[in-house]
């Protein structure tokens, strides 16, 4: 008996290589943050684990920050010697990138497996955007304004955000579990948790989520699940988002026949720039983050001229809980099928719900802004983002367009039918042949697969033949 041993260690060996490699690791962020925002200070300490097996890497971070210690939580207490790699071309403007040493004579890049990073920043804070503040606000601004702070996760990284040089991919999704206070503040927000009323509280998402925060003095609204925090929304309006949520969820529980999870999050937050007539939302999903104000502000949601693309985004946002949610992307054709599909079924429902009027004044902006999609490959050979030619081309216009041409050529039944198996697999790592296997299942007549596998899978020529299909210049 003694003889099998090596035999079982050794398959045993050979299914955790192999397990290892087909999961997609997923990082897990555990920390206090410690915020002020009368003061504009936020004071952090953090433990990334799970990380991926590599020496090849930086980990960003607001260049705002500034390092009290790296730490290798398995080694002990003592600090890592660090450096900031100036070589990392492609981080944010707002960021700088560090790396650890193995030890104090050899500064040879090496990634604890659990690392620890405690630091403190201080940002302006602009109490009124016309007393001589430069006057800019965007995505990866860490914006105080005496009554809130507002931080996104991918672009400013406030947190310490791994990117692996060598597969080029940027954790800021993050399983997480903060206990965040303010003593300044009355609620507290991290994106994929529920607002809370407090000074103090933890969050916990084992879903890896963007960390986006939103904390401060302001009003929250809750109906269904779907929450509102500082809106500036009239009752009334209020209401009708909340109604128009629910009856998008409800068509697309309907259509998958899978109930609608999940807790959407609309927030505005008063842009820190002069002019105030301007803004800009951005999305870490489940959460829209508005920026603006006047017309371009959520209390304005229904009764601006952006009112059927605010409508469509949201359809969008909705429709991550089966393509992002249910199903995740494992290679990075899978988030061409994430967001893809996403904005595909938003077309689908504008399409059914709000009529042909608005879904053919969508879909001309989408042909309108594919000219300036160049040097990107068919679906059947993307294997890195360089393959896209321009990723939200790509993801957004591109894959959509293909994605409403297939469902002419093949009809709305059989189109749900693949959808919903693509779905059934509940897959976290969805690829190209997952995507095709589905294709293959659901579309039972061999001619007709095989013209479009050809038309639009493996194509070249995939856009034009989908104008072709759906008539549109
Ligand atoms: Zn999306």
């Amino acid at each position: 008996m003694m003889s099998t041993k090596p035999v079982i260690l050794f398959i045993a060996i050979i299914l955790s290589f192999l397990t290892s490699r087909a999961q997609e690791i997923l990082p897990v962020i555990k920390g206090n943050v410690d915020i002020s925002i009368k003061k504009g200070t936020m004071s952090c300490d953090m433990i990334l684990s799970n990380l991926p097996n590599t020496d090849k890497y930086v980990i960003r971070l607001n260049a705002g920050m500034n390092i009290y210690y790296f730490k290798d939580v398995k080694r002990g207490p003592k600090p890592l010697f660090y450096d900031v790699d100036k070589r990392d071309s492609v981080q944010t403007d707002e960021s700088k990138s560090y790396y650890v040493h193995e030890n104090r004579g050899n500064p040879a890049r090496y990634l604890p497996q659990e690392l620890e990073v405690k630091y403190l920043g201080m940002y302006p804070v602009v109490t009124d955007s016309t007393s001589g503040y430069e006057g800019e606000d965007w995505r990866g601004n860490i914006a105080f304004n005496s009554f809130s702070i507002r931080a996104d996760g991918f672009q400013s990284n406030w947190y310490p955000v791994l990117y692996d040089i060598s597969t080029k991919k940027q954790y800021e999704r993050l399983k997480y579990d903060l206990t965040i206070t303010c003593e300044d503040c009355t609620v507290l927000f991290v994106n994929g948790s529920v607002p809370v009323k407090a000074k103090s509280a933890q969050f916990i998402s084992d879903i890896p989520r963007e960390l986006a925060i939103f904390c401060g003095d302001f009003e929250t609204a809750q109906h269904n699940g779907v929450w509102l925090l500082n809106s500036g929304m009239k009752k009334e309006d209020q209401d009708k988002l909340y109604a128009l949520a629910g009856t998008y969820q409800a068509y697309y529980s309907k259509k998958f026949d899978i109930p609608y999870k999940g807790n959407l999050t609309f927030l505005h937050a008063a842009t820190v720039a002069n002019p105030k007539e301007w803004g800009f939302n951005f999305y870490a999903d489940p959460t829209t983050f508005n920026v603006a104000d006047g017309e371009y502000s959520l209390a304005s949601f229904f009764n601006s001229g952006n009112s059927t693309k605010n409508k469509q985004s949201m359809a969008h946002e909705l429709a991550h809980y089966y393509f992002g949610t249910l199903l995740k992307p494992g290679a990075e054709f899978g988030h061409v099928m994430e967001e893809g599909f996403a904005e595909y079924l938003s077309f689908y429902l504008t399409f059914n719900l709000e009529g042909a009027a608005p879904y053919h004044d969508l879909l001309q902006v989408k042909f309108d802004r594919l000219q300036n999609l160049h040097h990107y490959k068919p679906f059947s050979l993307v294997k890195t983002e360089a393959d896209y030619g321009n990723r939200e081309y790509y993801l957004y216009y591109y894959a959509p367009v293909i994605f409403l041409a297939i469902q002419k050529e093949i009809g709305e039944q059989v189109m749900w039918r693949w959808l919903k198996a693509m779905v059934a697999t509940k897959s976290d790592r969805t690829d190209y042949n997952l995507f095709l296997d589905t294709f293959n299942s659901s579309v039972t007549d061999p001619v007709l697969r095989k013209k479009i596998i050809g038309n639009y899978f493996t194509s070249d020529n995939a856009l034009q033949n989908a104008k072709d299909e759906l008539g549109e210049k």
